[in-house]
């Protein structure tokens, strides 16, 4: 048998038990009830344990050798490539660790959940400290060139390095930051009378599942549920469900949280059907898929041709009447705040590039566990004006630590900054004002699917940012973009 067939025949038993455990993990986030949660996590490590061993079994890297031996193809290599960075991590990284991992992070999530309630960072400090000592034992295991921060982000940024960020950011934040002060002088505005219009939960789920039709959503393989934050979970390629979520007022953060997570699960459904049961079918990696999501809900979205486009089904399905113009500003509303998750497109990098320059020196050791209090507060304040009253809704307002996630912050900012790539791109090909404006939405998928999703995971990211967009992330695209939108 071919070193390829092989390869694949196992990997099927590693398709098939991914399958469950994105299926279980949707479910547990949605409609599993609360007192199964123990269960559900020891049939979760066991599906776990299954999977890595298949992983690291003397079959599959039998046969993976044979494959790299033959490989030709971009599909092949891709296949080798993507294989054995998941077999690197398994096998790098000692049994003892992954155990101690799993054992602070089921105390830390509890830890982290009542400082926060209790606005209290000396509750979770002891928990961080662990979390960041156990990131870098595994940077060490993992191996790196330069800093060992960078072979924690390649786990969610295939080949991302600190180096490289750093420069992403420094050219980045300070124009950025002179926009932001030109804004924000400019009168645009900060705040808008709809964000407290009231909305009928069912009337703004019908808007939603409206919107989704316009957009392109197939019902028959996709579903939209509700959950405590939205997400996407690709359970297999005929099977991508999104949620969203509601807060009875304020319907734009219902409206663009289903539009992000339909960017997400458009990139997973779009990917090539020849990839299906093979490593190599969804997304390429976090921030990839963050440009996805983000230009559907930036660009798309936020931009004055959906104004136009919206007004209408809001008036119809919300009873509310708001102008193109309103939509627009109340869509678009800079306004520097505590909150990653509420921010702006503006604001939004800040709240990232604090976030990256923390991490880095946790990693490295320049940064001390308890000075995070005061060293977030203060770059808050020197980014946007703002200092948090308290920990809460500062330092300890991400649940990303808590779960043991170090090097998975940047991809936002890579995902925000090639969104307006794609933007600048597209419309060399289509008139994109004008297909919004309108809702035909099928040109702008198949563009998407054409120069991006059908690659799957065929190559690494910086290598199908170079095929698909000429290069990046390149920061001073998202700049123009920027420049471009927010003048009066
Ligand atoms: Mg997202």
């Amino acid at each position: 048998m071919a070193g390829l067939e092989k390869v694949l025949e196992i990997y099927e038993q590693i398709w098939a038990l991914n399958y469950a455990l994105a299926l279980i993990g949707w479910d547990s986030e949605t409609y599993m009830p609360e007192g199964s949660a123990k269960e559900r996590g020891e049939v979760t490590s066991v599906l776990e344990t299954m999977k890595q061993r298949l992983y690291i079994s003397q079959n599959l890297l039998s046969a993976l050798e044979e494959l790299e031996e033959s490989a030709e193809s971009d599909v092949e290599k891709g296949i080798v490539r993507v294989l054995r960075r998941t077999i690197k991590y398994y096998t790098a990284i000692p049994a003892d660790l992954v155990k101690k991992e799993e054992k602070v992070v089921n105390e830390a999530k509890i830890a982290w959940r009542r400082a926060k309630k209790e606005a209290n960072f000396s509750l979770f400090a002891p928990y961080l400290e662990e979390i960041v000592e156990i990131n870098r034992k595994k940077a060490e295991y993992l191996g790196y060139e330069d800093h060992p921060y960078d072979a924690l982000l390649d786990l969610y940024e295939e080949g991302a390095t600190t180096r490289e960020l750093e420069s992403f950011f420094d050219s980045l934040i300070p124009p950025l930051e002179r926009e932001l002060k030109r804004i924000l002088s400019s009168g645009w505005p900060q705040d808008h009378p709809l964000e407290e219009a009231p909305y009928r939960e069912m009337d703004m789920e019908t808007l939603n599942r409206e919107i989704l039709n316009l957009l392109g959503f197939d019902w028959g393989l996709m579903r939209i549920d509700r959950s405590a934050h939205p997400f996407t979970e690709g359970i297999g390629l005929y099977d991508v469900r999104i949620t969203t979520w509601y807060h009875g007022k304020d319907f734009r953060r219902s409206l663009l949280a289903t539009i992000h997570e339909f960017g997400h699960a458009l990139y997973e459904r779009q990917c090539d059907p020849k990839f299906w049961k093979t490593p190599v079918c969804g997304g390429v990696s976090l921030g990839i898929h963050e440009s996805q999501s983000r230009f559907w809900e930036n660009i798309i979205a936020r931009s004055r041709a959906f104004a136009s486009f919206l007004s209408p089904i809001v008036k119809h399905h919300l009873g509310i009447e708001a102008s193109p113009d309103d939509l627009f500003y109340y869509f678009n509303l800079v306004r520097p705040s505590l909150l990653r998750v509420e921010a702006d497109e503006v604001t939004y990098n800040f709240h990232i590039a604090l976030r990256f320059e923390i991490e880095k020196g946790l990693i490295d050791g320049s940064i001390e566990v308890k000075e995070l209090p005061s060293l977030w507060n203060q770059r808050m304040e020197e980014y946007l004006g703002v200092v948090p009253p308290d920990d809460s809704l500062g330092v300890l307002q991400d649940i990303h630590w808590s779960l043991g996630a170090m090097g998975y912050f940047p991809t936002y900012s890579i995902g925000t900054v090639v969104a307006a790539q794609i933007k600048e791109k597209m419309e060399k090909d289509l008139d994109l004002e004008n297909l919004i404006e309108k809702g035909e939405f099928g040109p702008i998928r198949e563009w998407l699917r054409e120069r991006i999703h059908r690659w799957g995971a065929i190559y690494p990211p910086k290598e199908l940012l170079r095929r698909s967009l000429g290069g990046g992330p390149d920061p001073e695209a998202f700049l123009n973009y920027v420049r471009g939108k927010y003048k009066w």
